[in-house]
């Protein structure tokens, strides 16, 4: 069963904390995607699991057996924990062809012929690289090295697999391809994935969870759609989403029971919490409406000016100009949009979030808006 556990892992480099008393219970099969900006620690998790980076402190449990304590002063090599690593930068070995680089693990566990046979036109076939199978690495663009590298660690079948942003190279459509290869083969394989990325929509369209951490601290670790209808806090809100959720100044002008009156731009608006809420009078928060809850309508209440309006065929992203703020909607379909258009909105009855306005941003009330 391979869980893999972070107990408090702490790495510091320079006086700063790379990783800052990470707690994760990455479970079997999971399909984990480490995400956050740049520098938020997530190469470093990766490294201290796989072993190539020793944690300053904690301890880490993989398959049952704790693969480093700082306790116990116990440290196991890479090569002893049992993991398939997928890097960045891959290093394919430039002397062999496409073949022998896929082949050369299985030939050293002692495969049989047969088998070797099998598993590598399968790979080859699936990651679209057997024309290439008698070139060497030196002969191919580097998203087809990257190809050759995805096969040539997925052909032992690690049980564990890290892989740090392995589809950075390819192109946008062999991406998606890849991404969707990727979940079938985690299915198929049963293996436990870590995947680390910057990149919110691959985060969320292949984790089972996701770990979003922030200058080595994590926010939240849970389902995709937990992450995007139930932010922790302001900033998971604003990572997890594209177009980003509106996260609009606001002040609590009074309130009563599950309900608040909000000072928003030039207005005021009722809010009210589907469950408890922290809100006082008086107090600053920030209020996140997702552009897909704000409906552009004749029958909307709210007078609005288009800013701007981005379409892309299936959809139109529409900046709004509207209670002195500038709002982003989601429109779906080809309805056109002009700038300076004069129109009306309203509020999708859906999931909106109170936030804090403070460091933290923590939510304090999920609900509804008229
Ligand atoms: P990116 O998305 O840019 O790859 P990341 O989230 O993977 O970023 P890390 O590479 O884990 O971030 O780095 C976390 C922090 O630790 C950064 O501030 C980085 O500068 C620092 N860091 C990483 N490796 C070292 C090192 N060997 N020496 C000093 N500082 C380091």
């Amino acid at each position: 069963m391979p869980e893999i556990i972070l107990k408090n892992v702490t790495k510091t480099f320079d006086h700063t904390n790379a990783v800052d008393h990470l707690n994760l219970v990455i479970k079997d099969r999971d399909f984990i995607t480490l995400l956050g900006p740049s520098g938020c620690g997530k190469t470093t998790t990766l490294r201290m699991i796989a072993g190539l980076e020793t944690p300053t402190s904690g301890e880490i449990i993989i398959d049952g057996h704790s693969v480093f304590s700082s306790e116990k002063g116990f440290v196991l090599p890479p090569q002893k924990r049992n993991v398939g690593f997928l890097f960045q930068n891959y290093a394919l070995w430039p002397h062999m062809t496409v073949l022998q680089n896929i082949t050369f693990g299985l030939e050293n566990l002692n495969w049989e012929k047969e088998k070797i046979r099998e598993r590598s036109s399968k790979l080859m076939k699936m990651l679209q690289i057997e024309e290439y199978k008698d070139r060497y690495p030196a002969e191919l663009s580097g998203g087809q090295q990257q190809r050759v590298a995805i096969a040539r660690t997925l052909a032992t079948g690690p049980r564990i697999l890290l892989m740090d942003e392995p589809l950075s190279n390819l192109d946008a459509k062999l991406r998606m391809e890849m991404r969707s290869e990727l979940k079938r083969l985690h299915m198929e394989t049963d293996s436990t994935f870590v995947y680390v990325t910057h990149d919110q929509l691959e985060a969320m369209t292949l984790a089972t969870r996701i770990s979003l951490m922030k200058k080595g601290k994590l926010q939240q670790f849970d389902a995709p759609l937990t992450v995007y209808n139930c932010p922790s806090n302001a900033f998971t809100a604003d990572f997890i989403g594209n177009p980003s959720i509106n996260l609009i100044p606001v002040k609590v002008e009074s309130r009563q029971e599950q309900e608040v009156l909000l000072h928003m731009g030039s207005a005021s608006i009722h809010f009210h919490a589907l469950d408890s809420m922290e809100a006082e009078k008086g107090e600053s928060l920030l209020l996140g409406i997702r552009p897909e809850n704000i409906e552009i309508s004749d029958e909307g209440t709210i007078e609005a000016k288009v800013y701007s309006a981005l379409p892309s065929g299936m959809e139109t992203v529409v900046k709004l100009d509207v209670l002195g703020l500038i709002l982003t909607a989601v429109v779906f379909g080809d309805r056109e949009f002009h700038i300076n258009d004069k129109v009306k909105i309203r509020f999708r009855s859906r999931k909106n979030h109170l936030f804090r306005h403070d460091e933290e941003g923590r939510r304090i009330a999920s609900g509804e808006l008229d």
